[in-house]
């Protein structure tokens, strides 16, 4: 048998290059291997032959068998169709083409039997089924009367008549031709172990199942070896790195640690803090790269654990450097810094798009000497451009926006110092678990001492007033607001709306009131007037789209209403609901919603109810999946084609395991014995950017 992998696609009978060329690029299609893996989104039953009679208009699809009584053509210009009478004996049924009519007439034969399939539609007391499948009785195999297989298809591909009829036709004659089953890509123990079907069995059922039990063993196979590589990669490459990258060893703890600790801190940390500070302190001892994720709730205090293990890098002699995700949170993180290590002697600066010239320069060469010792910024910090002496400490303050590959790339910075990555959305394990499979990973279970959940309530327009009475008191007794609009980047007609969303409260009902505006248009200095503006209590009220999602810190701020709220998925509104209630005050928000749907309703519900960012975030990948989870394509989740993050938990664990075993008996793939599984990783994740070997 010829190689699947290399065997371009445009080879396959009835495919040639024009179409092999639309396979490429609306489906990344590019050989007979990657059509074979272009799973079906679902299958309908056609074991089953209905009676004409038995039809009614609710029927999805229908299967009938028996003969055409005769042709007719109606119609006229795009209206023109043919139409052949169909009849079972129990009635008759119209079959309707628009395109091919003189081909069909001469293909179809009067008085022969046939087994039509398609969708019904019942008009005028007429039965109707539009372009049906049709095929000669005698001719259908029995196997094609099982479960018929769907396949997406874009529009382009449609308009160059490649349906999902036409992927099932290429699949059958690319599955006829697999007459030697394919390399095992799995060991026979494994096979063995955990009751799998060999592939060649699960590729055949995955597109031609005979019944539903042997699709599922199909899936169950396809799903257990797809979720197996993933982890196994994972796994591989993070050992990998542990090997190449010893660390620098952090031996102590010293007087600028010590010297925060007990002059500087402002409170008691809380014994979660300290458990993760312990966590960290541990790894940057061990002489091996620290790969650490930090995970806790909004407003649990990751900042505080990320500057004083930066501290430790300072003791030893390191520089550190923090990057954010944005312009407003790496000012933030800024001052809240500078001000913490108030009246210490460490040299902090802030390096973003916006700080250039001469300013620059001064950052850029003290970096070089070493007397800038804590470097916060956002991306600019990785510009090739800045250079230091000796960067000890990485933090990575995200938004979940780098893949594996790309933080592996922002942690060659210097020579492969710790890094420490804090996500800023609690994350369910198992969606942690693939992004993250590489890190280590530390949890802040705990809140701050005092710190009151925020009280949540569900509205809709109708008690906006009384919402804005609300805010005002707040206000008066001395508090400061948000209103949160939403709104799609890039969208005129939704910045218009917030912009005179803002200037109605000026002039009405909170005429008597600061107002300020927040929003993604504006220039980054803007943003941070703005910000430093309501952070110094000179703006009471800030209307403001997404742009405080992320990590925004105003204790002061002890309410927020938000407009909309069924635009929002509920780890953003959770993100967002979180700029409140970092006080010790009682803080509220109010979810303004004039959707009624089931759906929504659920939501508001969950919001209401629960103030734990996990638990939220599992509702959330349950009731949105992965890709829509962050509310943007660039999360680095490695494209799976057939496991769901969301509803394989069991099995993405029990991989795992699996996958772990493997990786401490052999931590390159090295040995006879898994040779099969180094080759398969290589042909799996060496291309588009991935990280094989
Ligand atoms: P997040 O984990 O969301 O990044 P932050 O680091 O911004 O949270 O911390 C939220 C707020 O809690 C900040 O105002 C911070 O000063 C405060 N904070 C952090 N740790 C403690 C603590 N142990 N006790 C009291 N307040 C704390
Ligand atoms: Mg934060």
């Amino acid at each position: 048998m010829f190689d699947l992998t290399t065997r371009d696609i445009k080879y396959l009978s009835g495919v040639g290059p024009q179409r092999a060329s639309v396979l490429n690029k609306e489906l990344g299609i590019f050989s007979f291997h990657d059509l074979l893996y272009y799973f079906p989104y679902k299958y309908v039953d056609r074991s089953r032959i209905y009676r004409i009679r038995e039809i009614d208009g609710a029927m999805p699809y229908i299967q009938l068998k028996g003969e055409i009584l005769g042709f007719e053509t109606a119609g006229e210009g795009r209206q023109r169709r043919l139409i052949a009478h169909f009849s079972d004996g129990t009635g008759i049924v119209d079959l309707i083409w628009f395109q091919g009519i003189k081909y069909l007439i001469g293909k179809y034969k009067v008085h022969q039997e046939y087994i039509v399939f398609g969708k019904p539609t019942v008009f005028n007391g007429r039965v109707n089924i539009a372009h049906p499948d049709i095929d000669p009785a005698s001719e259908l195999k029995l196997s094609a009367m099982g479960l018929q297989p769907y396949y997406n298809t874009t529009e382009k591909m449609k308009r160059s008549s490649l349906n999902s009829h036409a992927i099932e036709k290429m699949m059958k004659s690319l599955v006829g031709q697999l007459n030697e089953p394919l390399p095992e890509t799995l060991s026979p123990a494994l096979l063995a172990e955990h009751h799998l079907m060999p592939l060649t069995d699960a590729l055949m059922n995955i597109h031609f199942p005979s019944g539903p039990d042997v699709l599922r063993k199909a899936e169950y196979r396809l799903k257990f070896e797809e979720l197996f590589y993933v982890q196994l990669n994972i796994l591989r490459y993070a050992k990998d790195r542990q090997r190449k990258y010893r660390g620098y060893v952090f031996e102590k703890v010293g007087d600028i640690f010590n010297g925060f600790y007990s002059r500087n801190l402002p409170f008691e940390l809380t014994n979660a803090q300290k458990r993760v500070l312990k966590e960290i302190r541990r790894d940057l001892g061990a002489g091996r790269q620290m790969n650490r994720l930090l995970q806790g709730d909004v407003g649990s205090g990751k900042t505080l654990v990320a500057l004083m293990s930066m501290l430790i890098a300072l003791d030893n002699g390191y520089q550190a450097c923090m990057m954010a995700p944005t312009e407003i949170l790496a000012n933030q993180h800024y001052e809240t810094i500078r001000e913490l290590l108030y009246g210490m002697d460490v040299r902090v600066e802030l390096l973003t798009g916006s700080i250039k010239g001469k300013r620059r320069e001064a950052i850029l060469s003290g970096l070089l000497t070493g007397d800038v010792q804590i470097l916060i910024g956002t991306h600019a910090v990785i510009e090739d451009t800045v250079n230091f002496a000796s960067l000890g400490l990485v933090v990575i303050d995200e938004q979940h926006r780098f893949g594996v590959a790309q933080r592996a790339a922002l942690a060659d910075k210097g020579n492969s110092p710790h890094r420490l990555v804090m996500s800023a959305t609690p994350i369910p394990r198992t969606l942690a678990l693939i992004i993250y499979g590489d890190l280590d990973i530390s949890i802040i279970n705990q809140m701050p001492k005092g710190r009151l959940p925020v009280k949540t309530y569900a509205v809709t327009g109708k008690l906006r007033k009384r919402a804005y009475n609300f805010i005002k008191s707040e206000i008066d007794n001395g508090r400061q607001a948000y209103i949160v609009c939403p709104m799609i980047e890039d969208s005129d007609s939704d910045l218009q709306a917030v912009k005179s969303y803002a200037d109605k409260l000026r002039i009405d009902d909170f005429a008597d009131y600061e107002i300020g505006l927040l929003h993604g248009k504006m220039k980054a200095a803007e943003k941070n007037e703005i910000m430093s503006k309501f952070k110094d209590g000179k703006i009471d009220l800030l209307v403001c789209t997404t742009v405080v999602e992320v990590g925004v810190d105003v204790p002061n701020a002890s309410i927020m209403l938000i407009e909309n709220a069924e635009r929002f998925g509920l780890s953003q509104l959770h993100q967002l609901r979180g700029r409140v209630g970092r006080g010790s005050q009682q803080s509220h928000c109010i979810l303004l919603t004039d959707n009624t749907g089931e759906e929504c309703i659920r939501r508001m519900k969950i919001m209401s109810k629960t103030s734990d960012g996990f638990k939220i975030s599992e509702e959330d990948l349950k009731m949105r999946g992965p890709g829509d989870f962050f509310g943007q394509r660039q999360h680095g989740l490695p494209p799976l084609k057939i496991a769901d993050i969301a509803s394989d938990m069991e099995m993405m664990n029990l991989t795992k395991s699996i996958a772990e075993d493997i990786i401490s008996k052999d931590p390159q793939l090295e040995s006879r014995e898994y040779r099969g599984l180094k080759l398969e990783i290589i042909r799996l994740f060496n291309k588009n950017g991935g990280f094989a070997f």
